[in-house]
């Protein structure tokens, strides 16, 4: 239904959109502490603070200024997130690699693709975490027997182990993570789910009742279309209750539900009140047509038996329907009107259906 759609829109942040919130935030930062870092490398170089080599410094600053573009069209569009990640890593991988070749002063440059694994792991996912640890285990070896970049084998050793080890616990606290994620979301979706929700019959709860009710209203003024309120209330019903049980009560009205719910449209709001009553919001139907629609449903429910356990129960329903006026302020002046109605089809002897 749309406008129950449009309505929990507001509630539904699921875990993805939680998550992705949080994933893009974090990419924010990971991509704005990239680039001052490794711009400050650059500068360092030529002021002579931190000599990395002319080639690397100039891969560095291209790196900055790749990561700035990458950030502002981020910032521009955030549904590019996965294609702009992707970029950000392999460029991060390159830069690495280059820092790996040209900067052998540097005895404790492997640690940049320990960050590179990090940053594959939380933003991207087990796969490409797996993938980059892959990847930079690989080019470490390969780089030092194909080039002289200067460490020794111990040295080589430390670093694949070191990066498996973190790759380990980065691969666990990854899936803990989204399965947390996914754990909260539907803890959330239980939570909406009870918030809106009639837990015997399904049905809408009063205040959701009201809530989308509101909100129809509000349409049929902007449109100037009919909106019509049908009040149902179960005949002597207490006497079920007192002759069968509460649990026979409790049963009925399960029935009655699902009678009253075959007989209304998508876009049509239906909600158990509280007790034996029921409220039914007919957007684009007037009184007329809402009155013949609840003596369907009188009719349906008079005629349908409810077994429980040995004993064949009947029962009827009185109803009262109501059409909003063009002076009316909100759905409750509907409803009151409703509710007279439904109170005349009971002093009328009960069993039928009043339009007011
Ligand atoms: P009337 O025809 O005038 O409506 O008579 P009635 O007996 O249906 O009306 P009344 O409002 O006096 O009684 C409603 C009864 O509904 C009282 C209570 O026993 C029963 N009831 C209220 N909530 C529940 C519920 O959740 N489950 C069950 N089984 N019964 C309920
Ligand atoms: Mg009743
Ligand atoms: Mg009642």
């Amino acid at each position: 239904m749309r406008i129950e759609q449009d309505l929990t829109t507001g509630l539904n942040t699921g875990q993805n959109e939680a998550y992705l919130e949080f994933k893009s935030r974090l990419f924010t930062s990971i991509m704005m502490i990239a680039m001052v870092f490794s711009a400050s490398f650059g500068l360092m170089h030529d002021l002579g603070l931190n000599q990395i080599g002319r080639f690397h410094a100039y891969v560095d600053y291209l790196y900055s200024l790749l990561t700035l573009v990458l950030l502002f069209l981020f910032k521009k569009e955030r549904s590019l997130y996965s294609p702009i990640l992707y970029i950000f890593l392999v460029a991060s991988f390159l830069t690495f690699v280059s820092a790996f070749i040209n900067v052998p002063m540097d005895q404790f440059r492997a640690i940049w693709f320990y960050l590179l694994v990090l940053a594959a792991y939380i933003l991207a996912g087990t796969g490409l975490g797996v993938g980059f640890t892959a990847l930079s285990i690989v080019i470490v070896i390969a780089l030092n027997i194909s080039t002289e970049v200067g460490l020794s084998e111990e040295s080589i050793v430390s670093i694949v182990v070191g990066l498996l080890i973190l790759s380990l616990i980065t691969y666990t606290y990854t899936n803990r993570m989204v399965s947390y994620a996914n754990q909260i979301e539907e803890n959330n979706s239980k939570l909406k789910q009870l918030a809106s929700e009639d837990p015997l019959t399904g049905l809408f709860n009063p205040r959701m009742c009201t809530a989308i009710g509101e909100q129809l209203f509000k349409m049929a003024t902007r449109d100037g279309s009919p909106l019509t309120v049908i009040y149902m209330d179960l005949d002597h019903f207490k006497n079920i209750n007192d002759t069968y049980g509460h649990q026979a009560g409790d049963q009925v009205l399960v029935h009655v539900a699902k009678i009253v719910n075959s007989f209304l449209r998508q876009s049509d709001v239906c909600a158990r009140l509280g007790g034996e009553e029921f409220c039914a919001v007919l957007p684009e139907t007037n009184s007329q047509a809402a009155a013949k629609l609840a003596e369907k449903m009188r009719q349906r429910i008079e005629q349908t038996i409810e077994h429980i356990g040995e004993v064949d129960l009947r029962i009827t329903a009185s109803f009262g329907v109501a059409q909003k006026l063009p002076t009316d302020q909100s759905l409750s002046d509907i409803q009151k009107r409703a509710d007279q109605a439904l109170y005349s089809a009971k002093k009328m002897g009960r069993n039928r259906v009043i339009a007011e």
